[in-house]
């Protein structure tokens, strides 16, 4: 198959695509025309598929699959992911908030969200109050009605031994309308 085109053509071509490919455009049959048409140099098609140059591009594009480049964008696509869950977690010392269980920062006394505040808690007021009221109540009254004594207990048994025990009762409940 003689070659009818000249040499300079096709070193034209050649030239064409390496710019193409240093400039990191498409390498595309319009491109590499426009390319020679720049350079006045006047080409079809046909001439830039019938170059060597066109047919070393197509056989590295061959050589070339494009799956490892898809393949990295979505490894970084899901570890940018990861980072981004990461970060939604609380970046700082959080604890959770008593009243509405959402995360607010460890030392805060109070969650203006909901209203909570530490200061609510009445518990250490409560505390001090209570052992002191326990504390004082006494063991025996005498004033108003007062305690049964020794000797009172010692009149009803003997009261009991000589009405019976029901009798007595039912002297109690008399006496305590
Ligand atoms: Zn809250």
């Amino acid at each position: 198959m003689p070659k009818t085109k000249p040499k300079d053509q096709e070193q034209a071509i050649q030239k064409a695509i390496e710019v193409l490919t240093s400039q990191g455009r498409d390498v595309t049959t319009s491109a590499i025309l426009s390319t020679l048409y720049a350079d006045g140099i006047r080409a079809k098609s046909s001439d830039i598929h019938a170059s060597v140059a066109w047919k070393e591009l197509l056989a590295k594009e061959k050589g070339t699959p494009a799956a490892p480049a898809s393949e990295t964008k979505d490894t970084r696509t899901t570890k940018e992911k990861a980072v981004a869950k990461n970060q939604k977690k609380p970046n700082f010392p959080s604890k959770t908030c008593p009243k509405c269980n959402k995360l607010i920062h460890a030392r805060s006394h109070s969650h203006p969200e909901c209203g909570w505040t530490m200061a609510a808690n009445p518990a250490p007021a409560a505390v001090k109050a209570s052992p002191a009221k326990k504390v004082g109540r006494p063991k025996s009254v005498t004033s108003a009605g007062g305690d049964i004594t020794l000797d009172d207990i010692r009149a009803v048994k003997a009261l009991a031994d000589k009405i019976g025990a029901e009798k007595v009762k039912e002297l109690a409940m008399v006496l305590a309308r």
